[in-house]
């Protein structure tokens, strides 16, 4: 599907705070200008990209993630890529003003600096969020109802999602996300790709959780078991942001 029909047809899914951009910036230069005025502010943000912070410690997550692991992901790797995104930003002057959902359903495949970074800051922004401390440990509400009917059920979804992540080869994320029929999928992609990357990835959608497979993400503590550390992940995940996630953008 080419990325101008896909980003039509994301109009069915709703008016929310996340699609409507999604749906907006099917052209370059779209200044932000030209939004309406009730777009929230957060839709709003300029290059230079920053690192949100954290807003928990690194210890917060021991003994599923542990301190060492969570620092030099964070500081050195997630920080890593918004210098180095700010960076390829100056080159491409097209693809300057927009905010960083939008940035990701913009990029060609070949815009490799501006793909991997970009997808590098998107993809850890959300990977904190989905596992800060405290929130439900399980789905609840529309969002449980959501994952039954496209699932069957929590476990259901819980082996398609660590198949996903055990599946993918080499460095990568999987991701639960919504379709642009409003229907919950899961999916995995290499590198730093992720489902706002239309007409790069298989299947296109908004990502709602994410769990980074990069070995980098679990190596000191876990090694090669990639396995325990996606369970661990699995016992982590905050569902209230995720619920939060779901309804902006099935709303
Ligand atoms: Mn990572």
């Amino acid at each position: 599907m080419k990325k101008r029909e896909f980003l039509k047809l994301s109009g069915i899914v709703g008016a929310g705070a996340i699609v409507a951009p999604f749906i907006a910036c099917g052209g370059r230069g779209d200044s932000p200008k030209e939004m309406p005025a009730d777009t929230p502010k957060d839709r709003l943000i300029h290059t230079p990209f920053e690192q949100a912070a954290l807003g928990f410690n690194y210890s917060d997550l021991e003994p599923h993630i542990d301190a060492m692991t969570m620092e030099i992901h964070y500081e050195k790797h997630h920080g890593g890529y918004v210098k180095k995104l700010n960076a390829a930003l100056e080159e491409s002057p097209d693809l300057q003003g927009l905010n960083i959902a939008d940035l990701m359903a913009a990029i060609n495949a070949d815009e490799t600096a501006v793909r991997n970074n970009g997808g590098g800051h998107y993809n850890h922004s959300l990977y904190w969020k989905v596992i800060s401390p405290g929130g439900a440990n399980q789905p609840s509400g529309e969002l449980a109802d959501a994952i039954n009917a496209a699932f069957g059920s929590y476990t259901a979804f819980a082996e398609t999602f660590s198949k996903a992540a055990m599946t993918r080869f080499g460095s990568g994320w999987a991701w639960l996300s919504v379709d642009n029929a409003g229907k919950l999928f899961v999916s995995s992609t290499p590198n730093q790709d992720n489902p706002h990357m239309v007409g790069i990835v298989e299947q296109p959608g908004l990502p709602i959780l994410g769990i980074d497979v990069w070995e980098h993400a679990y190596y000191l503590n876990y090694q090669n078991k990639r396995g325990d550390y996606v369970n661990a992940f699995l016992d982590l995940i905050n569902w209230d942001e995720v619920s939060k996630r779901y309804s902006e953008v099935s709303a």
